[in-house]
């Protein structure tokens, strides 16, 4: 069997060749309700494991077929970071990637092995999802095996986030009626206030789930957005745009919604009617408002909280 796929054209990542470190069969530590696999009881180990040379193979000869990529993404049926020769398998990959980047996509589970967390240090950027913050709503949703508890996960995320050096983005999928509660959102805040991350992506379900659970519109996931703090750098994912109704903002809403929350040009095409956008490009000429980058993401925000609540971005005016 391959274990590579793509390449894969990701607008958050670029363009990436992914390995599948769990090629035949799904193998993962959580049994998450919004799995788009099939549901499968979460298990501690892998059984079923792909030898290390048939991997460095695979990705040899779609590297020699796809020079041009972005990134080498890790990621798997699965949780990647179950794999067992992961740490030789990122060494090997540190020496063939030449300029490409390398990702893994980490359901966070396996961050306080201090084997993955070293492993995880030698990647160029990390992807960790955090769908809760209390013991409660993360047995809902997540469904981890037995002994996997979400307060050592956070502790591990926030370690993690202060020692490495590459880009660290965290993402959470919101469950209707599960994890998207104003006390769960609370606890989500608190817990992201703590790291230091590139990103943070918010987004629902999008393709069929395991379990008989649902989405939410992208007007409920903008309401949650708002409830994060203003400083945290919350995008959210743009496959949910596409339920909004732009609607009319005055040039003090605009000022007053951009304080509260950076857009995205995504948020601006979704939120924004034509006018609201024609007085948005207004305020970018009156240099009222600019953008920041934060990892191939744009953000409009007004030009006073790039010095008031943004000082570690790149400002581009
Ligand atoms: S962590 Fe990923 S692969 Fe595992 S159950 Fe959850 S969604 Fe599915």
């Amino acid at each position: 069997m391959n274990t590579i796929f793509g390449p894969v054209h990701s607008r958050r990542f670029g363009v990436s060749l992914g390995i599948d470190l769990s090629a035949s069969t799904k193998q993962c530590n959580f049994d998450c309700l919004y799995c788009e696999l099939a549901p499968l009881p979460a298990i501690t180990h892998q059984h079923d494991i792909t030898p290390v040379e048939t991997i460095l193979a695979d990705l040899t000869q779609a590297l020699t077929q796809h020079p041009n990529i972005d990134v080498i993404t890790l990621t798997a049926n699965g949780e990647p970071t179950m794999y067992p020769y992961l740490d030789q398998l990122v060494d090997a990959i540190n020496i063939l990637k030449a300029d490409k980047k390398t990702l893994i996509l980490s359901n966070s589970a396996s961050l306080s092995d201090e084997k993955v967390f070293n492993t995880l240090l030698k990647l160029d950027q990390v992807k960790l999802s955090l769908d809760a913050a209390t013991t409660d709503i993360f047995h809902k949703i997540d469904r981890p095996a037995e002994g996997i508890d979400i307060a050592t996960i956070i502790q591990a995320i926030d370690r993690f986030s202060h020692i490495f050096t590459g880009k660290l983005f965290i993402e959470i999928l919101f469950v209707r009626g599960v994890n998207d509660t104003a006390q769960e959102v609370c606890a989500l805040n608190q817990a992201l206030m703590r790291f230091k991350c590139d990103r943070i992506d918010i987004g629902t379900i999008d393709r069929p789930p395991a379990y008989a659970v649902s989405g939410l519109d992208f007007q409920e996931l903008y309401t949650i957005s708002q409830s994060f703090d203003p400083s945290l750098p919350i995008h959210i994912v743009s496959r949910t745009h596409a339920t909004a109704t732009p609607s009319s903002y005055s040039t003090d809403e605009i000022l007053t919604t951009l304080d509260k929350r950076p857009l995205t040009q995504e948020d601006i095409e979704a939120l924004f009617d034509e006018n609201s956008k024609k007085r948005l490009q207004t305020l970018i000429s009156e240099d009222k408002i600019t953008h920041i980058e934060r990892s191939n993401v744009l953000f409009y925000l007004p030009k006073q909280n790039t010095q008031r609540k943004r000082l570690k971005s790149t400002v581009t005016t």
